[in-house]
């Protein structure tokens, strides 16, 4: 063993010494925790194209595995009021809420911030004639629309997106609510 292998050893060995002492179990305990609870979010297992065009609908596939942008003011979320969350169509993972959904006036769903920063991510995007930031789905990759710097306040950000890579699922207290006032057995007496 050399001198240098048996300064390692030593420093290794002070290193146990260090962890095993009172008050350093919490902080690994916690550590490990963290990453177990990480590795037990079921991870996403990438689809094939063939699986994604049975999932999809044709305009589905072409906006969020082509980038394609569909028609404005004939999609299905532009003007959408109802509470509740925007998921992705490919993976499910929340993107937005009804809550920072806003009338842009554009024609397209917007939203000035997204549900979590960490469920969308971005690229740039030169295909058109200025740069342009791509969004897309953090956990599948599926395009989304892009973002621009002229949205509402706090964020300043207008999130354009399609709805067709978004499916809406319903606030279902906001909707029970709203049926209350028309039960069947009011309507028979
Ligand atoms: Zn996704």
């Amino acid at each position: 063993m050399t001198k240098q292998n048996l300064k390692w050893l030593l420093c290794g060995i002070t290193t146990v010494a260090i962890a095993a002492a009172p008050g350093a179990w919490p902080m690994l305990a916690q550590d490990e925790t963290s990453t177990k609870s990480a590795a037990e979010e079921p991870p996403y297992k990438p689809k094939t194209k063939r699986e994604l065009q049975r999932q999809l609908t044709p305009l589905q596939f072409e906006v969020t595995q082509n980038e394609g942008t569909e028609p404005a003011f004939k999609n299905r979320y532009w003007n959408n009021k109802k509470k509740g969350v925007y998921k992705c169509i490919v993976c499910d993972r929340p993107l937005f809420t009804s809550n920072t959904k806003y009338k842009s006036g554009t024609g397209w769903p917007s939203f000035y911030t997204p549900y979590k920063s960490g469920n969308v991510a971005y690229r740039k995007d030169n295909k058109f004639f200025y740069t342009r930031i791509e969004v897309h789905c953090s956990r599948c990759e599926a395009h989304l629309g892009h973002v621009f710097d002229d949205g509402p306040k706090p964020s300043g950000k207008r999130y354009c997106m399609n709805s067709a890579a978004m499916k809406f699922i319903e606030d279902r207290a906001a909707k029970k609510t709203a049926s209350d006032e028309k039960k069947p057995e009011q309507i028979q007496k």
